[in-house]
C-alpha cells in the first residue's frame, strides 16, 4: 500500500505493476466539483487499487469516502451528503476496447498522457452528487416553507385560485 495519492498516473504501467494508492483528495482541488459545493473545505479519502483481473483487463478499483456540503434545494440552506462510493473502471485505448468491456466496468480512456487522479475522483463524485440536494428530515426545511407560505398569502388576493389552476393542469 502506498500512502500518498500521485497527480498523475501512468494507467498502462502502473496498472501492469498492481498498486494500491491511499491518500486524501482536498475538495479543493477537484474544480468541476467545486460550483456545486457550499464550501470548498475538507477532503475525501481515497483507495485506488490497480491492477489486471484475471481476463487481462487492466483496471482501476477505487473508493471514495468523505461528505461534501451542498445547497438544498428546498430550503437553500447548507445540507451535508455522505459520500461512499465504489467503482471499478476498465482500461481502453480506443473506443472498440470500451465496447468489448464486461458490464461491471465503466471505461476509462488512456491517453499518451498520464491520468490525473484528481479528474478521475472528479468523474466519479459528479456521478455520485443527487441532483436535487435536500434534507432528507424535511422539518429541517420547514421554518423556511412556512415563511414563504406566509408571504405568498400576503401578496396573493386569493391564494386558493392558484391551488385550483394547479388542479386544473394536472386534469
Ligand atoms: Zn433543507
Amino acid at each position: 500500500m502506498i500512502d500518498h495519492l500521485p497527480e498523475r498516473l501512468d494507467l498502462l504501467a502502473s496498472t501492469e505493476a498492481g498498486h494500491v494508492l491511499h491518500g486524501r483528495m482536498p475538495l479543493a482541488r477537484l474544480e468541476r466539483v467545486l460550483p456545486l459545493l457550499e464550501s470548498g473545505e475538507g477532503e475525501l479519502v481515497v483507495e485506488l487499487e490497480l491492477g489486471k483481473d484475471p481476463a487481462g483487463i487492466r483496471y482501476v478499483a477505487g473508493t471514495i469516502r468523505g461528505e461534501v456540503v451542498l445547497k438544498c434545494q428546498r430550503c437553500l440552506e447548507p445540507v451535508t451528503e455522505p459520500l461512499d462510493l465504489k467503482f471499478r473502471l476498465g482500461i481502453v485505448q480506443d473506443e472498440a476496447g470500451a465496447a468489448a468491456l464486461p458490464p461491471r466496468y465503466e471505461a476509462l480512456l488512456a491517453t499518451d498522457e498520464p491520468a490525473s487522479v484528481a479528474d478521475i475522483i472528479t468523474d466519479e463524485v459528479l456521478l455520485a452528487l443527487p441532483l436535487v440536494p435536500v434534507h432528507a428530515d424535511d422539518s429541517h426545511c420547514g421554518g423556511f416553507l412556512q415563511d414563504y407560505q406566509a408571504q405568498e398569502g400576503e401578496t396573493r388576493e386569493n391564494p386558493f385560485a392558484v391551488l385550483a389552476e394547479l388542479k386544473d393542469k394536472h386534469n
